[in-house]
């Protein structure tokens, strides 16, 4: 079984995946992407890197039982894909909070009313395969259990549940 944690910078996805209990590998893939330098270039603008998605793809080919997290996990070949989500003036504050610029703060934050990879969650996957967890008034454990339920099988897809547009 593959496994996607995707979401928005800022909804937890690190922070959650380190209190999982599921035996599957956990990878971080920012993590995986600087050690392996699976991208194309860097753009110091914007203090971020260029991943490429085909290395990264082609990194994972073969790799079962496996569980990446990455506001890019979703673009991978999955059997599941968990989206985290946060209301958007909480996520803010919590990017602010981890020190990201504003722009970048406010810019991830109306991406997330927009619901931007939740859609593509669904358009790469389809409805059946995504499962939403908000986790806007969640503990990190909490988020983690609720992926851990997905894992298990004890959960029924969802998608849209969240409404955030009032933040526009
Ligand atoms: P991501 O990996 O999705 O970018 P992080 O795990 O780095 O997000 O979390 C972003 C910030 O929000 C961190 O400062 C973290 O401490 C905080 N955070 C993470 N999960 C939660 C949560 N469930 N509730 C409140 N704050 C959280």
């Amino acid at each position: 079984m593959r496994v996607a944690v995707t979401g928005t910078p800022g909804t937890g996805k690190t922070t959650a995946t380190e209190h999982l209990e599921t035996a599957l590998d956990v990878v971080h893939l920012n993590d995986v992407i600087k050690e392996e330098e699976l991208y194309t270039e860097r753009d110091e603008a914007r203090d971020s890197l260029v991943v490429d998605v085909d290395a990264v793809r082609e990194y994972l080919d073969g790799v079962d039982d496996v569980l990446v997290e990455s506001h890019l996990a979703h673009y991978l070949d999955v059997d599941v894909v968990v989206v985290l989500r946060c209301e958007p003036a909480a996520l803010e504050d919590r990017l602010s909070e981890r020190g990201e610029p504003e722009a970048k703060a406010r810019e991830n934050a109306e991406s997330e009313a927009l619901d931007g990879v939740l859609i593509q969650a669904v358009e790469n996957h389809g409805r059946e395969h995504v499962y939403e967890v908000d986790t806007t008034d969640r503990t990190p454990e909490g988020v983690a259990r609720e992926i851990d339920a997905v894992v298990a099988g004890e959960r029924e897809p969802s998608a849209g549940d969240v409404d955030f547009t009032g933040y526009l």
